[in-house]
């Protein structure tokens, strides 16, 4: 069993395993690819439950993000692994004739990820995917807050892995920062942007490489120029999917004033036909993780005005679908990240404004703009940064495996998903070969009259 070794044996474990170079071998990664995606199939039924016993997370929400998703990311890793492995030819100049050049990617070696309470499940095994497709072994520190999901990833990995090749280590900040001591070749971590930078920081005592998946206030620019049942039903979607525990959730809208009141007529007629008028009985509404998380977001109901919403319950740790309007920035909600259903609605009568309001916070994760109108939306691309952006819809962007996943500065370094996951897990080697028969001597000592010559050929 796995907790029976200490970290540091498990890490020096799994080295051995990797030095023996089994990890390199397409079939052996092949194989694995279809051990992983067995263990998610046969494990579905549990997986549902654990997610259900931690967020109430309803069935449709749990299949969807957290399992079809994965088995389409193995598929996808299965079909594509040998092209994605090959090494790919690069040009060399005329004047290095006849040598030829090429990127051949090879694992890192012994990797380590990091995930969050939100999608518990999904979050691990996204970035587990990409490392055994780019031929790594793995420790996974699944996130302890999620208890049940946590020990379910635990007891699958044992049954199906050997430890030396992928390992789940259980436990909470301490844990990791003890696996943070070790010497990983790559660390990937999900995570709030705080807890992001201790990761940083301790990667940087090794030279290890990190990809930070981290976390930020989503804007939502809604423009007049929009079909606003469609604009309203989906903002309401991605914002109260998983009740709001979503790093790509809208975090606050900015709404165009001329369009505001209709807006807000259309929100809350949505949010009566997703959840009734006692979302509290809702089978389709999840629950705050934590009572900790239950109690800053109650904070957070106590600014503004409500529009609707504003119910919780502490027992149930129940936060109704709340809108909330009249905020400042300065209040509490607008200073940091949501991660719950309360959405806060700006509204502003300038774009000029509403896109100074998002450069003036740090660069978010996602950015939304609903706008039929190709000038603005041009104009938004252009004057904002941020991970990524979705147009007209919000949070499908992250299901699209052929659009790399990941933040921007304060949202994140790095990015998978799809070939990006394959990528983020691998290194990209240079290899140069020339081959013996031919050796032009101009590049040799004696220089003497050589340097006109080589001018000219290296202008070739
Ligand atoms: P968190 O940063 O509190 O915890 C993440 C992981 O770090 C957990 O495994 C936890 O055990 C560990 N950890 C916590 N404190 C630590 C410490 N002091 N030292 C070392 N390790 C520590 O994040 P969370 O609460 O689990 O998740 C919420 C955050 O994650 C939000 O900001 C959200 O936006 C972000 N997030 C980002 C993505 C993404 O894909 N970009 C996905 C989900 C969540």
């Amino acid at each position: 069993m796995v907790t029976e070794l200490s970290i540091s044996d498990i890490v020096r474990q799994q080295c051995a395993y990797f030095s023996t170079d089994k990890t390199k071998e397409i079939n052996f990664r092949l194989e694995k690819l279809k051990t992983i995606r067995q263990a998610v199939a046969e494990n579905k039924q549990a997986i549902l439950q654990a997610l259900q016993a931690d967020l109430h997370k309803p069935e449709l929400e749990a299949v969807t993000a957290e399992i079809i998703f994965v088995l389409k990311e193995i598929d996808q890793a299965i079909k594509h692994l040998k092209n994605w492995s090959k090494p790919k030819k690069a040009a060399v100049p005329l004047y290095l004739f006849p040598a030829s050049a090429r990127i051949q990617p090879e694992p890192l070696g012994v990797v380590l990820i990091i995930g969050a309470w939100n999608y518990p499940f999904q979050l691990v095994i996204l970035p587990l995917v990409g490392a055994i497709a780019a031929g790594n072994c793995t420790i996974i520190k699944p996130s302890e807050i999620a208890t049940h999901t946590s020990g379910l990833l635990a007891e699958i990995i044992a049954k199906y892995f050997e430890p030396a090749y992928i390992a789940v280590l259980e436990g909470g900040a301490e844990t990791t920062q003890k696996l943070l001591v070790e010497k990983f070749d790559h660390i990937f971590f999900t995570g709030s942007p705080d807890v992001g930078k201790i990761v940083m920081a301790a990667a940087a005592k090794h030279l290890t490489s990190v990809t930070l998946e981290l976390g930020g206030k989503n804007p939502c620019i809604v423009d007049t120029e929009i079909h606003l049942e469609h604009t309203a039903r989906r903002i309401i979607w991605g914002k109260f999917f998983n009740a709001g525990q979503t790093c790509v959730a809208p975090d606050y809208l900015l709404v165009a004033q001329k369009i505001k009141e209709k807006l807000l007529v259309n929100l809350e007629k949505c949010l009566k036909e997703f959840y009734g008028d006692y979302p509290e009985t809702s089978p389709d509404y999840a629950r705050i993780i934590t009572q900790k998380h239950f109690d800053r977001l109650s904070n957070f109901l106590k600014q503004g005005k409500i529009i609707i919403g504003g119910e919780a319950n502490q027992t149930e740790l129940y936060i109704a679908p709340t809108l909330l309007d009249d905020v400042s920035l300065e209040d509490p909600v607008m200073q940091s990240e949501i991660f719950g259903p309360i959405l806060p609605i700006i509204e502003y009568t300038d774009i000029a404004d509403a896109i100074a309001l998002i450069n003036s916070q740090p660069k978010p994760l996602a950015l939304y703009l609903f706008s039929q109108n190709k000038n603005l939306q041009q104009r938004v691309l252009q004057e904002t940064s941020s991970g990524g952006v979705c147009l007209n819809d919000t949070i499908l962007q992250f299901n699209v495996s052929s659009l790399p996943f990941g933040g921007v500065g304060n949202s994140g370094v790095g990015s998978y998903h799809g070939k990006a996951s394959f990528d983020t897990f691998s290194h990209y080697k240079s290899v140069l070969h020339n081959p013996f028969w031919l050796d032009i001597k101009l590049r040799y000592a004696p220089y003497k009259g050589k340097l006109p010559w080589l001018s000219q050929l290296l202008k070739l």
